[in-house]
């Protein structure tokens, strides 16, 4: 039996997956419970080059290929499984999740290596560009690394930097919200997708005293983030932690759009949501975020 990747970001939905290790190497983000009971560990190079012969067998014909778990380029094959998955499928998109701190410290000799194997996107987690947000959610990321990794690694990649509005709680919501936009201004990644926080069960967050945000101030950490972010990228709300809810629906799906060209119509959706907010929570109604509808049972993240 093929040992598929537990999680893979939405975007390589059609993508051949491909475990190349077990888990998270670092495993200690307070809001993250993904590998939270897996050891990490390296996987066989044999048994992984068996699965990549096999990948037909179980996923449709594809033109793209993602390899995981959190952290996969630090296997010490990771050039030579690339390069093998590459002469075996014809696939012009190969992606991998990839830890801020590991591409910060990656010597650029092996970054080229890895763009020569056929690799060509990265998806990295910076959550926020606040150095107290960053402590406070044990990231183990500064801000300055998180800049120094995009920069570096955009010479040989297409990056994707994913940032959580709310991870700053109810306190820290301005300066998380303008501290990302800087970040991401300086770090210029192709792409920014947004996620809202939801405390899942089992994950370290979810037994702190935490305030979380309300609805508003979802939107408005959105817009700061898409009004100062200064960087020429796509940003996009591309997953169910954005919306809004009323008891009859969604009536929030985010936006998505070039920064800087389509950043008007994105901030004047954004005041729509924020005026129908305040209309709702006037005449006596409630607007859920993601984190209420998971609380209430009623979305699986
Ligand atoms: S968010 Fe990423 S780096 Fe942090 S514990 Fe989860 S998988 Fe590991």
């Amino acid at each position: 039996m093929i040992d598929l990747p537990p999680f893979r970001p939405p975007s390589e939905a059609s993508s051949y997956l491909l475990r190349v290790v077990r888990g998270c190497n670092w495993n200690r983000c307070a809001f993250c419970a993904m590998y939270r009971d897996l050891k990490f560990c390296q996987r066989r190079k044999d048994e992984i080059l068996k699965d990549i012969d096999n990948l037909e067998k179980f996923f449709p014909r594809s033109n793209s290929a993602f390899i995981g778990d959190s952290n996969p380029l630090i296997h010490k094959d990771i050039v030579e499984i690339v390069e093998y998955l590459k002469k075996k499928y014809q696939v012009s998109r190969v992606t991998a999740y990839a830890r801020i701190k590991t591409i910060a410290a990656m010597p650029e000799s092996k970054l080229k290596s890895l763009k020569d194997a056929g690799l060509t996107r990265l998806h990295m987690g910076l959550e926020s560009g606040c150095e107290e947000v960053l402590k406070f959610v044990n990231k183990g990321i500064t801000p300055e690394e998180a800049i120094k990794a995009c920069r570096k690694a955009k010479k040989f990649f297409e990056v994707t930097y994913y940032v959580i509005t709310g991870l700053g709680g109810c306190d820290m919501s301005l300066s998380h919200a303008k501290d990302t936009a800087k970040v991401l201004s300086y770090a210029e990644p192709t792409f920014v997708r947004v996620r809202n926080l939801t405390i899942i069960d089992g994950s370290p967050l979810s037994s702190r005293n935490f305030k979380t945000i309300s609805a508003k101030q979802q939107l408005e950490e959105l817009k700061m983030i898409v009004a100062e972010t200064r960087a020429k990228t796509y940003l996009t709300c591309d997953h169910i932690s954005n919306y809004l809810f009323t008891k009859h629906g969604p009536i929030f799906f985010g936006v998505s759009g070039n920064l800087p060209e389509d950043r008007d119509e994105m901030i004047q959706k954004i005041d729509d949501a924020i005026e129908l907010v305040e209309v709702i929570e006037k005449s006596g109604g409630k607007v859920f975020t993601s984190n209420d509808m998971y609380k209430l049972g009623l979305i699986m993240l």
